[in-house]
């Protein structure tokens, strides 16, 4: 996320260290894997059977698939902040946000897969959302994955944060406590009364499209190896938005179950910041939700989900100068992708046995300069804006979860040829380029935006190109690449 949703020329002037942009994703493909080795224990979830839903629950026998699919409301009511108040409180409600989510029946405990029209949830608030639908399922909280698509005019939550924010008297200032467990409280229903009445699953079919002039890479890179301007999600200077589009990944992927020749869910995965404008107070799903409802007006039987990737160093600012229309546009051509890769599907069967799901923690190691006493300083301290606060909140929040050795579970769902990873916080999209590097033969999906306590992660590299996304909106080290490359390997493999 970020407050400030224009490119800035002056970020010209930051200039440190040595560094090559495009470098970062062959980096990325060829990293040494100890690190992760020695952080993380592998937990191979994948032919595991258990008794735990089995019987009297919807969970179907004899190898049969069944899917079973929920939605439910989550706009904020009037007045929330939104954003973790890097924006204007809730002033007018533009279009509805949803949660939308399927659950996966097969012969082991259910499989939750879950998408929120959020800019973020994380720590405490992910761990309370993980355990909700975990239970409604019937399930563990290691087979739920829960992610924000990012849209910005859309709350943040995080129900930590009001335990540092309460005594300083700015309780409920940056995350709305009630109206997100109330919205929690509705998807759980959801949920639960999607269980009563799940589909057969006989195929799945996965497609994929190239979506014209929407995704551009953030970081425009200098010749001097550093960042000459940060190219957000709108941009105004014609100068700055000539620059190439960059490192992106310019196709949406596209999931689809079907029984037999009724096709039921589909679920898609394209990287970038989902913004056209916003700030403004004006509660909206964004061009994401635009697109997503455009593809359930020209296929009504077909339930959408659709997922954010790696974008976080990936917006539309090269396509974008930020007035309302260009949202519309943007809408348009993600739809069109969409449209094709739907169109793209190729069948092929799927039963109960050609789903696995692993789970992989990771510890992420914390930035150098996050520490608790420099966190304390700005949060204590009244002078400092609200936004300044709450980002020191959050990686106060992020220190002592690191210092209390908790790790974050990367997961990975495998059906027939298709991979879906599951990754946490604003990850920048060399990540997913260098996972489907790794599997070439494979059909790969990432979705980002899961606990985004991380906030960003940058490459290696990004951290020595300096840039809005590796100063103090990142709360990781750059060793974190290491970690999460070879934990992709792992889960891959
Ligand atoms: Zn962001």
């Amino acid at each position: 996320m970020s407050g400030d949703g224009t490119c800035d020329p002056n970020q010209a002037t930051r200039r440190q260290f040595l560094a090559a942009a495009g470098a970062a994703a062959v980096t990325l493909a060829h990293a040494s894997p100890s690190l992760a080795a020695e952080t993380a224990t592998y937990r191979e979830t994948e032919g595991e059977t258990t008794a735990t839903g089995r019987s009297n629950g919807p969970v179907p026998a004899g190898g049969e698939l069944k899917i079973a699919v929920f939605q439910a409301d989550v706009t904020p009511p009037l007045g929330s902040p939104l954003c973790r108040a890097l924006v204007r409180p809730a002033r007018k409600i533009i279009d509805p946000l949803s949660a939308r989510g399927l659950v996966l029946l097969a012969d082991e405990r259910p499989i939750v897969l879950c998408a929120l029209d959020w800019t973020s949830v994380q720590n405490g608030g992910y761990r309370v959302w993980r355990e909700a639908l975990a239970k409604a399922a019937g399930t563990t909280p290691e087979r739920v994955a829960v992610h924000a698509v990012h849209q910005h005019d859309a709350p943040s939550v995080d129900f930590d944060i009001d335990e540092l924010l309460i005594p300083r008297g700015l309780g409920g200032r940056v995350c709305d406590g009630p109206s997100a467990r109330a919205a929690l409280e509705r998807v759980v229903r959801a949920l639960t009364q999607s269980l009563e009445q799940p589909r057969r699953v006989t195929h799945l079919g996965l497609g994929q499209a190239r979506v014209d002039r929407v995704a551009s890479n953030r970081r425009i890179i200098g010749p001097d190896g550093k960042i000459l301007h940060g190219r957000m999600s709108s941009c105004k200077d014609p100068a700055v938005a000539a620059h190439p589009e960059g490192t992106i990944d310019p196709d949406v992927k596209l999931v689809s179950f079907w029984d037999g020749d009724t096709p039921l869910a589909a679920m898609t995965y394209y990287a970038t910041h989902p913004q056209s404008f916003y700030g403004r107070g004006a509660v909206s799903a964004d061009f994401v939700g635009l697109a997503r409802s455009l593809r359930e007006a020209a296929e009504p039987e077909v339930f959408h989900v659709h997922f954010n990737g790696a974008g976080g160093n990936v917006a539309a600012g090269k396509y974008n100068d930020g007035s309302p229309g260009r949202r519309f546009e943007l809408a348009g051509r993600l739809a069109d992708g969409m449209t094709r890769a739907w169109e793209s599907v190729k069948k092929e069967p799927l039963r109960a046995a050609d789903l696995g799901w692993r789970v992989l923690p990771v510890k992420l190691p914390v930035r150098k300069e996050l520490t608790e006493e420099a966190c304390l300083k700005v949060l204590d301290d009244p002078n400092q804006a609200l936004r300044e606060r709450a980002n020191a909140a959050g990686g106060l929040i992020w220190v002592r979860r690191c210092a209390r050795g908790e790790s974050i579970d990367l997961t990975c769902l495998r059906m027939g040829t298709a991979y879906v990873l599951h990754m946490p916080g604003e990850l920048f999209v060399e990540y997913q380029l260098a996972a489907a590097a790794m599997r070439p033969d494979a059909f790969l999906c990432m979705a980002a935006y899961g606990d985004c306590g991380p906030q960003y992660i940058g490459t290696k590299i990004a951290y020595a190109q300096g840039g809005y996304e590796t100063g103090p909106a990142s709360c990781v080290a750059p060793e974190t690449e290491q970690v999460l490359e070879s934990a992709i390997r792992t889960l891959l493999s």
